[in-house]
């Protein structure tokens, strides 16, 4: 199964009641990046990257674009498993994994199209029909925040994140007893999420005074010396989320028992296969993690949806998609919903979303 022709497209995603606001960023649109990949017989596959802005990571749209024109030509031909596909593309560019995992998500959808399997049977299998989410409330007026949050437990999501940090404490304080004045003993689960955005000083203030509140601490400060140094000063459990750039870090973090969890994005891991070995790695510390992107339309949900179906049960801390918060889907039947705070896993082959190509218009590059 080999690389007959790429396709590469630019989308601009509408974003709903914009701006979504985190620490490290503000969204108010969002620039996606495609890849259609046709394979020797014809076979089509779809990958998508996209970055929720220029400083949530170091990555960009036209950054993504820029890596995949540039790997492309010495792409056609290639060979399209997974592994093989990985070495091909760490031969032609350094780096850029978040670009690479546009192609490798592409290549799962053709594979398991061709051979009439999901991906999720692609990674490994064990797969459930119905993947938990969780709602993400940006930084906001701590009763507004109270009140989503109500409204996130009514709408059945078994889990909350709310994005905090990129202010005074005490504003991030008050919003967390509002918010756990609204769900508290709902059984919900809770997520403060600082998206690098605390100091030290603030992160360790923020959870001893909190103490009586049981939330993860997601990402708190920006490095991974900055973490190891609150880590034991801290009364929660802490989790990465932005610095988990690879599976390197990924087995430093874990090997040192640095962290709890992980909220994993598979983009900025490099794609489905690298993500199904840091599942396995989770698996073996008996690590919970989310499944997630930064963003994205129907086939990076898709994606998320897949590897997150083929999680541990007790270690899922769900699949994060962005369909909640942008509008109108690639795929209109097939496109995905969360439904009672879950999503159901596709059913056809490959990924099981097919876009409407039409949508993205003229490919901005074709190999
Ligand atoms: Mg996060």
């Amino acid at each position: 199964m080999r690389i007959r022709k790429i396709r590469v497209y630019a989308h601009d995603l509408p974003v709903k009641n914009p701006p979504f606001v985190m620490a490290s960023g503000t969204v108010r649109s969002l620039d996606t990046t495609l890849v259609r990949i046709t394979a020797e017989d014809g076979t089509e596959g779809w990958g998508e990257t996209c970055p929720v802005g220029a400083t949530y990571a170091e990555a960009h749209g036209p950054g993504a674009r820029a890596a995949l024109i540039a790997m492309a030509p010495g792409l056609i031909g290639a060979e399209l498993w997974p592994v093989a596909l990985r070495r091909t593309m760490d031969g032609l560019l350094n780096g850029h994994d978040y670009a690479k995992a546009a192609i490798d998500i592409a290549a799962h959808d053709l594979i398991g199209k061709r051979l009439g399997v999901r991906v999720a049977e692609l990674l490994g299998g064990g797969a459930a029909g119905r993947v938990p989410s969780y709602y993400s409330i940006g930084v906001g007026d701590p009763d507004e925040t109270a009140r989503i949050a109500r409204e996130s437990l009514a709408q059945g999501y078994p889990r909350l994140q709310v994005k905090l940090g990129g202010r005074h404490v005490e504003t991030d304080l008050e919003a967390l007893r509002k918010v756990w004045e609204a769900i508290g003993g709902s059984g919900i689960r809770l997520a403060a999420d600082g998206n690098r955005g605390w100091t030290t000083r603030d992160a360790i203030r923020l959870s001893r005074e909190c103490a009586d509140i049981p939330f993860v601490l997601e990402q708190p400060c920006d490095s991974l010396e900055e973490l190891e140094r609150i880590r034991p000063m801290v009364s929660h459990p802490i989790y990465m989320d932005e610095s988990g750039t690879s599976l390197n870090t990924v087995i430093t973090a874990a090997g040192r028992g640095l962290v709890d969890g992980f909220g994993m994005k598979v983009t900025r891991i490099g794609g489905l296969a690298p993500m199904r070995a840091f599942r396995d790695i989770c698996a073996a510390r008996n690590l919970p993690h989310t499944s997630d992107d930064a963003w994205g339309g129907d086939v990076i949900a898709a994606a998320c949806v897949h590897v997150g179906a083929t999680v541990r049960p007790d270690l899922n801390e769900g699949a994060w998609i962005a369909a909640p918060y942008i509008d109108g889907h690639y795929d209109e039947t097939a496109g995905l919903r969360i439904e009672s705070g879950h999503i159901a896993l596709p059913s056809g082959p490959g990924l099981g979303v097919t876009p409407d190509a039409d949508i993205f218009g003229e490919p901005i590059a074709a190999f």
